[in-house]
């Protein structure tokens, strides 16, 4: 289920213009972590729910190599509609969208750790602009929507579609989210 207030009908960004539907984010209210991508692509503007493409299936394989699995945490995006042709959301899109949605699902989810899944979504929830090189599984610790949050910085699982080489660092950091969420890990 999704959680916080969603409008399913939302117009407030021009991205309302060309989605399907609105895509919420999905897990238990109770879950200690929020994974945040960047925005819907095809599949999820098709079936109003975030990761179910190939990329969703990279971070199903992470999440049970750890031991745990999507049932048990919060999945969601920055921004609930799908941008056209599959472009970057824009800066006020992201500011429009998140501000009003994201920041609810995390207010009622009020988890202890945010795994940021690739640059667009570390940078909104950073604030600041990163290199992922750089930055990938870094921990931060961060106030966002008036929670404590441990903020780690993953790559996008789509990026490990396209260069396999990044696999290893995705997955060794969705292990280390998930521990520091408290979520038992193999
Ligand atoms: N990419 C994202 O960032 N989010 C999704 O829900 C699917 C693909």
């Amino acid at each position: 289920m999704s959680c916080g207030n969603i409008d399913m009908g939302c117009t407030k960004c021009r991205l309302s213009e060309k989605r399907t539907r609105v895509v919420p984010g999905i897990g238990p209210c109770d879950s200690r972590i929020i994974f945040v991508g960047e925005a819907p692509g095809r599949d999820e503007d098709l079936k109003g729910e975030p990761f179910v493409g190939r990329a969703g299936r990279i971070l199903d394989d992470a999440l049970r190599e750890a031991g745990a699995d999507r049932s048990q945490v919060y999945i969601t995006n920055l921004v609930k509609c799908r941008p056209p042709r599959n472009r970057k959301p824009r800066k006020d899109e992201v500011v429009t969208c998140s501000s009003l949605f994201l920041e609810s699902e995390i207010k009622r989810v009020s988890p202890l750790v945010i795994c940021a899944l690739g640059q667009t979504a570390a940078e909104a929830l950073l604030r600041t602009q990163v290199g992922m090189d750089d930055c990938v599984g870094n921990e931060t610790a961060q106030t966002i929507a008036a929670r404590s949050v441990k903020v780690f910085v993953a790559y996008h699982p789509a990026a490990c579609l396209y260069q396999r080489k990044n696999l290893p660092r995705f997955i060794e950091t969705v292990r280390s989210s998930l521990e520091a969420a408290g979520l038992s890990v193999k």
